[in-house]
């Protein structure tokens, strides 16, 4: 097999398995942990957003469910949205 270049130490080495990544134990320790470290990351990003984050659609009804109020109470939608953030204080 070819020689690769280890992920971690940026050694050369020769794999034993089609899928090695590394040259030796202690960097395949090394490489498992950075793994771990950075899609513990990215899930808890994805956690944090979770709450705020609507699909465009959503976001979509939302509006349109705000102009059909505000049609109904014959304002605009800006006077709408400005009478909400009144009434929010
Ligand atoms: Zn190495």
């Amino acid at each position: 097999m070819e020689k690769r270049t280890c992920v971690v130490c940026q050694g050369l080495f020769a794999p034993k398995s089609r899928n090695q990544k590394t040259c030796c134990k202690e960097c395949a320790e090394i490489a498992k942990k950075q793994y771990q470290y950075t899609y513990r990351k990215e899930h808890r990003a994805e956690e944090d957003g979770a709450a705020e984050r609507k699909t465009p659609q959503e976001r979509m009804e939302l509006l349109s469910k705000h102009a059909r109020e505000a049609q109904k109470m014959r304002l605009s939608y800006g006077q709408y949205m400005a009478r909400k953030r009144m009434e929010a204080k």
